[in-house]
């Protein structure tokens, strides 16, 4: 029997402020060393890049990055080749704030590794199954033609590491489930998963749309901006940043946007945190029950990241009302223990399940398949799949 060698395999996930990495040895899946580096005053994006391969070493097989927008060029991951690092510019005005910086952590890893294969990793690439009745938008067609603007959706790699983790718990082939799957950390995304695919995502253009998050207001009435904009003396770019970063659980809270905190403070009487949690938690529902139509019914929903893994209130007060597409929760399964899970009642026709994500491991196993599935690398011979 052919056995696989093992390989060293650097997983990076470059933002502005930090540098989130993982080396694994493949396929055992042994973490060898992670760490989260925080950008200092000091500290320029190419110390620490500079500073994890030192810690990764010189003995890497393969590098795998995350990329947040790949538009509709990027189906599925790729190795990285000079064509596909074009094409990933040619997209990066949807994502200014991220694509750049995951381009630049790339070309890093080129430099530092000139002769191991780089994957890239794609937000964006699991919801390219979405139909075009869940990711047009109803204004004229030739915007999307012209400029492909379109809902995208993201936390791909989450929502796909947790649906195959989910039919592994229900002991279900996923391309028989309908799955919704809820990645509720700082940013939130619900995805409605059928046939092993993303079939609807709350996320849009960009990662601004959808249910309300701990800073990004998601969804709002678009004429709203023009309004602002004329209010308060503002332009677009302030209105975007107040969107962004002055919004969701913190803007109607006024305290924070940490569910910790509201939950602590909502207890004590705060009326605006209370009211941030229940918008919170509205914004979620109707999400949820729009899936469970665009599903015609669902097995599964699933929670996921910082607060979906968490926050056993959230789940209970998210499955509060959901009965009615017969979702019961196991309150004593939400309370106790941690990790991976089933936490609905043995009786409930829907699932409830707690999964936490894990999209370095979905990185590294993409990193290795492409590399084992592409026998010309080192030859200059990379067939592009996209
Ligand atoms: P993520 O984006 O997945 O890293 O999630 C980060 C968020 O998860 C933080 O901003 C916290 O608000 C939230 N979080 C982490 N732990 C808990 C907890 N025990 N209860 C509620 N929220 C939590």
């Amino acid at each position: 029997m052919k056995t696989n060698p093992s390989r060293k395999t650097l997983v990076l996930n470059c933002g502005s402020s930090s540098v989130k990495y993982k080396v694994f040895e493949m396929p055992s899946e042994r973490i060898l060393a992670e760490g989260n580096l925080k950008r200092g005053a000091e500290q320029s994006f190419e110390d620490m890049l500079e500073e994890i391969f030192r810690i990764a070493g010189p003995d890497v097989d393969m590098t795998a990055h995350r990329v947040v927008h790949g538009a509709d060029l990027f189906p599925a991951s790729v190795l990285v080749t000079e064509e596909v690092m074009r094409r990933m510019e040619s997209v990066s005005y949807l994502a200014p704030l991220h694509n750049p910086i995951n381009l630049e952590g790339i070309r890093l890893a080129q430099r530092h590794y000139p002769s191991i294969p780089h994957a890239a990793v794609f937000d964006t690439s699991f919801h390219q199954t979405m139909p075009p009745t869940s990711y047009l938008y109803s204004i004229p067609y030739e915007y999307y033609e012209r400029h492909k603007i379109r809902k995208y959706g993201f936390h791909g790699t989450s929502h796909r590491y947790v649906m195959g983790r989910a039919s592994e718990l229900m002991g279900m082939p996923a391309d028989k489930l309908r799955l919704i799957s809820c990645h509720i950390g700082n940013g939130v995304s619900v995805t409605a998963i059928r046939n092993g695919e993303s079939y609807d995502t709350s996320m849009g253009l960009t990662p601004l749309a959808g249910v309300t998050m701990g800073t990004r207001s998601g969804n709002i009435d678009p004429a709203v901006i023009p309004y602002l904009e004329r209010l308060e003396g503002i332009e677009t770019d302030e209105v975007l940043r107040v969107l962004n970063h002055q919004s969701g659980l913190l803007g109607i809270s006024g305290i924070s946007n940490d569910i910790r905190d509201l939950l602590k403070i909502a207890k004590e009487g705060h009326e605006r945190s209370q009211l941030a949690l229940d918008l919170f938690v509205s914004k979620l529902h109707q999400y949820i029950g729009l899936y469970f139509a665009r599903l015609n019914g669902a097995d599964g929903i699933i929670f996921t990241a910082g607060v979906g893994e968490n926050s056993p209130e959230i789940r209970e007060k998210i499955c509060q009302g959901l009965e009615f597409a017969g979702v019961y929760l196991d309150r004593e399964a939400n309370a106790a223990g941690s990790g991976e899970r089933m936490i609905s009642s043995a009786y409930s026709p829907c699932k409830v399940m707690v999964i936490p994500t894990n999209e370095e491991i979905v990185m590294a196993r993409d990193a290795v398949e492409l590399v084992e599935n592409q026998p010309a690398w080192g030859t200059g011979r990379i067939a592009i799949t996209v």
